[in-house]
């Protein structure tokens, strides 16, 4: 059976989200955006709202949500500010892999301070040479006594700065490429554990990005999350999960985006009319409108796969590529509603259209998801006639 109606716990994670994004997110939005500072005051009542930690188990101090449940939560807050948002998400992304496959020790010492106490986490995979092919990572790790050793440096770690916690993935061996991969839980205060200053970036200006340099940091062998041959499958089994969730940050940037850009067409005149009464402008909102709800709807059915633990690599792809893209396409088109106006720090659409763009990059390039579905049609072999 296939529903479409929001459960009533559902339209009040809802209702609680929106309230959070208009009275808390949106009003410091545009200043932090303009500035790129990050937005301490916000992360801290997120926390307290139970944003951080959306996934993690009730019985750890979580809200115990499921993954759909989330990305109704996430829309709403990504409406707000995508840059807040994915310096909300952020912590999901690096927590999930220690829900998915810690052991119960790790889920103690980890899960139950992070819910307990405001705390951020990060994911470090990432490189200055290393991007989408995770497997030519540099970052070492090797064993010493009861301790791993971890020398390296990741790039574009999002919440580098402010996180408590580093989900690291460091190679036993770079001869092996993923097989000699394995993935760390590194708490920030290790000595040895630095990160560089905040990324100046186009746009998502309120998440702090830096560089994480691990030099001659002592982990606890502990810490372990996954070992060789098990850490690349982890990092990529996490991010099946944690992928609908970017998508529908996409998702609420192209809907603010167009929310805007309606509400404009019929305020501004031009030829007599407002320019709403011109077709032209008329199809530019009708795609931007049909475009949102199939993003939405690829969205939710990777989200609604993945609650119920079916692979959803191929319609995460999917989903993070396509909201990904409209996003793109929805804010450029606003910038055009909205003429020279648009092209302005006036009016906030020029902001969607900078945060849209790191969309199509993070969690995976355009590219890169398209590689993803295309693998998997051409390993399929079942033929519908
Ligand atoms: C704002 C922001 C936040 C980020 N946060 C994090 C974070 O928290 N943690 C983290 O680990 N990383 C993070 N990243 C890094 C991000 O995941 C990478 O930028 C991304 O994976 C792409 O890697 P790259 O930049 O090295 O590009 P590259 O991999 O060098 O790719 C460059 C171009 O080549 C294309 N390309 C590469 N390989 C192929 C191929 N086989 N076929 C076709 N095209 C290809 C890509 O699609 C892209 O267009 C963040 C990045 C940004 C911009």
């Amino acid at each position: 059976m296939i529903g479409f109606e929001f459960t009533p716990e559902q339209k009040r994670l809802q209702e609680k989200a929106r309230r959070f994004a208009k009275e808390v997110i949106l009003p410091v939005a545009a200043r932090h955006d303009r500035d790129g500072t990050f937005p301490l005051d916000v992360m801290k009542k997120a926390h307290r709202e139970g944003f951080l930690t959306p996934l993690v188990p009730k019985e750890y101090g979580g809200q115990g949500l499921g993954v759909l449940d989330n990305c109704i939560i996430a829309e709403e807050l990504a409406a707000g500010c995508m840059g807040i948002y994915v310096s909300i998400f952020v912590s999901t992304l690096a927590i999930y892999p220690i829900i998915q496959f810690g052991t119960e020790d790790q889920k103690e010492r980890f899960l139950k301070p992070i819910c307990s106490k405001f705390s951020m986490a990060s994911y470090c995979l990432s490189e200055v040479t290393v991007g989408s092919d995770p497997s030519s990572m540099k970052t070492t790790a090797s064993l010493d006594g009861d301790h791993y050793l971890l020398n390296g440096t990741k790039m574009w770690i999002t919440n580098g700065g402010y996180a408590d916690y580093y989900l690291v993935f460091a190679t036993m061996d770079p001869q092996k490429r993923h097989q000699g991969i394995i993935c760390l839980i590194v708490p920030s205060h290790l000595e040895g554990v630095s990160h560089g200053e905040p990324i100046d970036k186009m746009g998502q200006r309120a998440s702090n990005t830096t560089a994480v340099r691990f030099n001659q940091v002592r982990v606890p062998k502990d810490n372990l999350l996954a070992g060789e041959g098990e850490g690349f499958k982890k990092a990529m089994a996490a991010l099946d999960i944690t992928r609908p969730m970017i998508a529908i940050g996409a998702v609420g940037v192209a809907r603010s985006a167009m929310e805007l850009a309606t509400r404009y067409a019929k305020k501004r005149i031009q030829f007599g009319v407002p320019i709403a009464e011109h077709q032209a402008i008329q199809f530019l909102l009708a795609d931007m409108a049909k475009d949102i709800e199939a993003a939405r709807l690829l969205v939710y059915k990777s989200a609604w796969l993945a609650d119920r633990g079916v692979k959803n690599s191929q319609e995460a792809a999917m989903a993070k590529a396509f909201a990904a893209d409209v996003a793109m396409r929805v804010t450029t088109d606003a910038v055009q509603i909205y003429g020279g106006l648009g092209y302005t720090k006036w009016h906030p659409v020029e902001k969607l259209m900078r945060d849209a763009k790191a969309i199509q990059i993070y969690e995976g390039t355009a590219q890169i998801m398209r590689l993803i579905i295309a693998r998997q049609m051409l390993q399929e072999v079942e033929r519908t006639f």
